[in-house]
């Protein structure tokens, strides 16, 4: 794959950053299991496609029935788990809505809280430079989400409860878009994604399933921020990732 060297500068991978063979020899089969008794996303999909607009929505609507406007609206106004207590605003997703690869980060923090949009920041920098190496943007065949949608005080680690309660939307927009391919941004995404309590380092190797979607792993752009030698790695993630899209997509 073509990568323009003025990206790779911004990544700090020049010259050095090769691809090596046993990045893609790694590559197993489908091992991750969603046991979440949410309706699948296929039949979310029948279920959406056979809800005309005019289906009666109202705020005792389930999550799993919603559009994107009215689950957008939801997100908004959600008072599910305490979160809703210091956000300054829930942070919904941003991108493509149509897009072919969606990628799944943990919470928002103090800028996304601010601005309202995933991945602002020098984390979102680098992984806007990562996509435009794969030909790809935050508009442009990407949607961008994270499991959970309003930022934990002081960064902490979401609870349990939190992800169950907001879990459903992320759902939700993984069913009415779509994506063809799933990227998982960081440990606790993958293995909210995936149910599976496994170190980032063994999920990343692998291509699991989500609802018959495949899934990539790779690390969160703000770890990347501060572990720079793992640049390469996550390369090698996003490189594998591109061949799995254009195996599927043929
Ligand atoms: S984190 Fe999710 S479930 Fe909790 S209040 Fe925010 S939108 Fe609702």
């Amino acid at each position: 794959m073509s990568r323009p060297d003025p990206i790779l500068e911004e990544l700090g991978l020049l010259p050095v950053w090769v691809r090596r063979a046993a990045d893609t020899a790694n590559v197993a089969g489908p091992v991750a299991v969603d046991s979440s008794p949410i309706t699948s996303i296929e039949a979310q999909t029948k279920e959406l496609e056979a809800t005309p607009g005019s289906f009666p929505v109202s705020s005792e609507t389930p999550i799993n029935l919603l559009d994107w406007d009215t689950l957008k609206a939801r997100v908004a106004n959600c008072t599910r788990c305490r979160l809703c207590e210091k956000r300054t605003q829930t942070v919904f997703g941003t991108g493509d809505e149509k897009a072919s690869w969606m990628l799944v980060g943990e919470a928002p923090g103090a800028n996304e809280d601010r601005l309202g949009e995933p991945f602002v920041g020098q984390a979102g920098k680098l992984l806007d430079n990562m996509l435009r190496a794969v030909g790809r943007t935050r508009n442009n065949g990407v949607y961008i989400a994270n499991v959970i949608k309003c930022r934990p005080p002081g960064n902490r680690d979401p609870q349990f409860d939190e992800v169950a309660q907001c879990e459903p939307y992320l759902k939700r927009q993984l069913a009415i878009i779509r994506p063809q391919l799933i990227i998982a941004l960081g440990r606790f995404a993958a293995q909210s994604l995936l149910k599976t309590d496994a170190s980032i380092s063994s999920l990343r190797t692998r291509v699991h399933q989500y609802e018959g979607v495949p899934v990539i792993v790779t690390y969160h752009p703000a770890y990347l921020l501060r572990n720079l030698p793992d640049k390469a790695k996550a390369w090698a993630d996003l490189c594998r990732a591109q061949e799995i899209y254009q195996e599927i997509s043929r």
